[in-house]
Formats: structure tokens, C-alpha cells, sequence
């Protein structure tokens, strides 16, 4: 038998598929006479920060959202942070709210994540929305792990009843991940840090997500052969070139599907947090 081609699944395209979904609602919102507006505020000038700040404002502009950028200094306190949030909280113009993180270390990020109010919270990370994404109630849902379903969806790839492993735990990818799978009707594994044996874990999954923070760890000894593997990873190697958490050269020809770095999950995100955005809008009626 020949080596298989696995369908790579296109980030790109789906995120561009979605911005543009996006882009015709908000224009329909707007004939009404409601403008989606979005409030970025960044702390310090952390260079990759500036990078993901500066991309969600062209992808507000792109859609129609119109953004407002508070960029405070290095040396805010966490209470003029905390009375600007309150300030924006209060405003009806105001429809999302996303704090970039991470924050400089005199700032509580649980307390400033806490004080965004719910139905502002486009990031999806304030315990109220993920206590409604673990009960099944409508709010916001982390964006990267949300993307992930889109991506799975729109490609035509099924997760009711598949053996899904997720590995990682992190608040902001590996746990509402799970949550999100589990709501999809998979059955879900989280592995981690201390998981023993994980290639015999993963070797299971039907689709695998990896969102561990190590380049190239997963090789094809921990693939099952026809899965759908997901990379969330992001790094950047001596030579410049970004991979990914998951060996793609080894384990592409092993699996059904697979997701690129750069181009699969990292388009996702944004696309995601302008769908919170937009979303706000009913959430806050
Ligand atoms: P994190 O460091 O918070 O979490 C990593 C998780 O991996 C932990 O829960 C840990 O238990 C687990 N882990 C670590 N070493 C392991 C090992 N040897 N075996 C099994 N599990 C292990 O990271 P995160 O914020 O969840 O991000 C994960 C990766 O995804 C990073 O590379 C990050 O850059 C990337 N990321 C990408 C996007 C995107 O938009 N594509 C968004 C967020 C994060």
C-alpha cells in the first residue's frame, strides 16, 4: 500500500470563510442601527503583544467592528486598570472588552479577568462563562478552542461518538477544549504533564489535539493510524520557520487530516474573537 495523502485541513480559507460570514452581519447590523464595538486595552509594550493587538484591529476593520485601543503604561495599577474596566463595563456603546495578556507581574490577571463583566467578556475566560461552557449554557467560549470546532465542522470531520484525546490542560486551549468535545458528543481523554504512558493514550484518539507547548513532540509513534490530528502549537525555530507541537512531516502520511503550522489553528483565533463580537450583541440584549 502507498502512503496515503491526508486532507489538510486549511485554516486559512475557513478562517477567511468565517471573517467573511461576519463581515455580512455586522453589515446587516449596522443598516439597523447597531455598530459592534470592541474595547482592546494593552498594558505595556510587549512586542508580541503589540503584534496580536495590532491584528485584532485590522480584523475589527475588516468586518466592520469598529475597535477603541486603550494602551496604558507599563506602570498602570491594577485599580486604574480595574476603574477603566468599570468605566467600560458601564458604557452601552461598548459591547466586548479584551484585556491582551499577559499582564505586567504588579497585576492580578484573575482579578482583571474577573472584573470584565460576562456578557462583555469576548475572550471568554471570566469563571462565569466557563462554568456556562461546562453546564451547557450560552456564553462565551475561548476562542482558539472554539476555532478547533469550526475547523473539525467545516471540514466535514464527524466527533459524535470518536475517541477525542486532548493533551494539555491549560485554561485557555486544553480544558474548555475537552469541554467542547465532550459537548459535541466525543468521548474525552485530557492527558497532561503527569499523564503516564502518553503515547498509549494518545495512540487511541481518533482525533488528537495537541496543545502541550513543545516543538515537534508528538512524532508518529503517538498516532493511530486514519486520525485527525490537530495542532495548536506555535513556535518559532533558530532559522525563523514556525512549527507546531506535532512532528507534521512524520506524522502527516499517517493521519486522515491534519491541521498545518503555520495556516491551520492560528488563523482560527481571531476569526473566533470577531464571532464573539459580534455574538455580544444578542448575548447583551
Ligand atoms: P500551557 O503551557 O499553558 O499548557 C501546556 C499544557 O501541556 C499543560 O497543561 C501541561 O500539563 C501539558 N504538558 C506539558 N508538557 C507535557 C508533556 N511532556 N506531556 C504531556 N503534556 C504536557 O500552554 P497553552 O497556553 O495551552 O498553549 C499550548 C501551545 O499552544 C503553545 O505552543 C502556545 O503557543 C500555543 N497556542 C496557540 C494558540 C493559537 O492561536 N494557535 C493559542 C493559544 C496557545
Amino acid at each position: 500500500m502507498g502512503k496515503r495523502m491526508p486532507q489538510i485541513i486549511d485554516g486559512k480559507a475557513i478562517s477567511a470563510q468565517i471573517k467573511d460570514e461576519l463581515k455580512e452581519k455586522a453589515a446587516a447590523m449596522k443598516e439597523e442601527g447597531i455598530e459592534v464595538t470592541l474595547a482592546v486595552i494593552q498594558v505595556g509594550n510587549d512586542p508580541a503583544s503589540s503584534v496580536y493587538v495590532g491584528n485584532k484591529k485590522r480584523a475589527c476593520e475588516y468586518i466592520g467592528i469598529r475597535s477603541l485601543a486603550y494602551e496604558l503604561a507599563e506602570e498602570t495599577t491594577e485599580e486604574e486598570l480595574l476603574t477603566l474596566i468599570a468605566r467600560l463595563n458601564d458604557r452601552k456603546d461598548v459591547n466586548g472588552i479584551l484585556v491582551q495578556l499577559p499582564l505586567p507581574a504588579h497585576i492580578c490577571e484573575d482579578k482583571v479577568i474577573g472584573a470584565i463583566h460576562p456578557a462583555k467578556d469576548v475572550d471568554g475566560f471570566h469563571p462565569r462563562n466557563v462554568g456556562a461552557l461546562c453546564i451547557g449554557q450560552p456564553g462565551f467560549v475561548s476562542c482558539t478552542p472554539a476555532g478547533i470546532i469550526q475547523l473539525l465542522k467545516r471540514s466535514g470531520i464527524e466527533i459524535a461518538g470518536k475517541e477525542c484525546v486532548v493533551i494539555g490542560r491549560s485554561n485557555i486551549v486544553g480544558k474548555p477544549m475537552a469541554l467542547l468535545l465532550l459537548r459535541e458528543n466525543g468521548t474525552v481523554t485530557v492527558a497532561h504533564s503527569r499523564t503516564e504512558d502518553l503515547m498509549a493514550v494518545t495512540k487511541r484518539a481518533d482525533i488528537l489535539v495537541a496543545a502541550v507547548g513543545r516543538p515537534r513532540m508528538i512524532t508518529k509513534e503517538y498516532i493511530k493510524e486514519g486520525a485527525v490530528v490537530i495542532d495548536v502549537g506555535i513556535h518559532r525555530s533558530e532559522g525563523g520557520k514556525l512549527c507546531g507541537d506535532v512532528d507534521y512531516e512524520e506524522v502527516a502520511p499517517l493521519c486522515s487530516a491534519i491541521t498545518p503550522v503555520p495556516g491551520g489553528v492560528g488563523p482560527m483565533t481571531i476569526a473566533m474573537l470577531m464571532h464573539n463580537c459580534v455574538e455580544s450583541v444578542k448575548l447583551q440584549e
